[in-house]
This record gives structure tokens, sequence and C-alpha cells, in this order.
């Protein structure tokens, strides 16, 4: 038997199974009925197992499992003809969890959701939150985005992390209180 010279090994790893070789099963002869019967001599090809490959739009389209944050249960995905929606007109999709009473709406056009699920005090902690930053910057000839650099910047948090929309009441209540304690 020729052996191939091997490539080297380039470091990548492939997704690999074993092929098996038709008609190798029922061979008989000496080897039949032993356990080593099945042993094809000839090495095994190998062949590449595909990988499931998902479109850009499959991924857009696909929903997020969202949960709620006080019971950890899965939130519901509501449409404003929806029964139950939270909202009192067209806000686009919001995710609700009835029992608690806790909801969040989406980034326009998607079904993202634009935080954590809120419950009524944590909606009132963080529209408090909003409006002293929004005061803030628009007051302070600070930019947008400039603001929410501060806040991450004073609060500790990353770039993703710095959202109202992710807050608990607590955060809200530090950040009006670091407002406050910049503006003085
Ligand atoms: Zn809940």
């Amino acid at each position: 038997m020729v052996e191939r010279p091997r490539r080297p090994h380039t470091g990548r790893v492939r997704h690999l199974v074993l092929a098996p070789r038709r008609g190798h099963q029922g061979r008989g002869g000496r080897w039949a009925g032993r356990a080593d019967a099945r042993a094809d001599p000839r090495p095994v090809r190998l062949r590449r197992r595909r990988r499931p490959v998902r479109t850009r739009r499959e991924r857009e389209r696909a929903i997020p499992r969202v949960a709620c944050p006080y019971c950890c249960r899965p939130a519901a995905l509501l449409h404003s003809q929806s029964r139950g929606y939270p909202y009192p007109a067209n806000w686009g999709p919001a995710w609700k969890c009835a029992t608690c009473d806790a909801c969040i709406r989406c980034y326009a056009g998607s079904e993202r959701p634009l935080g954590s699920l809120a419950n009524a005090e944590t909606r009132e902690w963080r529209r408090r939150a909003h409006a002293a930053l929004d005061a803030f910057w628009r007051d302070g000839g600070m930019s947008r985005s400039a603001a929410y650099r501060w806040m991450a910047k004073a609060m500790g948090l990353t770039k993703a992390e710095a959202h109202i929309g992710r807050m608990d009441p607590e955060a809200c209540r530090q950040l009006i209180e670091l407002i406050g304690r910049r503006e003085r």
C-alpha cells in the first residue's frame, strides 16, 4: 500500500466524521464472526461534516428569548393588537411577564428588547433617571454620547451595560445622585 505523505498540521481544527465504507460488513472467510471482522485494512476516508449555516436574514428573524428578571420565567412577546399589550398606543412589540406586571419595549423595527423587563417601580425610577440624564447633558452643553460615556465611567459600567433600560431602581437612584453631585 502506498502511503501518501502527510501534510503538516495547520493548527485549524476541521469538523471531521468517519465515513463508513459500504460493503465491508458481510465479509466471510477467515475473519467472519471475529471481533475484528469489520476492520477494513484500507484507511477510512474522512468526510467533512457540514455545519448548519444560518443566513443573515434567518439570524435577524430569529426571535430572542427573554426572561423575566423577577420570576426568571420566559416573557411573552406582545404586539399592539394582542390581549394584555401594556401600552396605551402602538409602541411596537413588547415583552411582558403578566405574573410580575413587568414589560419592556423593543428597538425600533425589531423584537430585540431595549433592556430588561421592568415592573412599575423600576419603570418609574428609569423614567426619573432618563429625565435627569437628559437635563444633565442638555443644560451642561454636552453631547448625548458624551453623557453616556461619563455615566459609564462614573458608575463603572462597560459601554454595553451603560443603558438606563438595563438598570434596577438602586442603579437609577445612584445615577441621579451622581448627576446631582456633579451639577453642584
Ligand atoms: Zn415575571
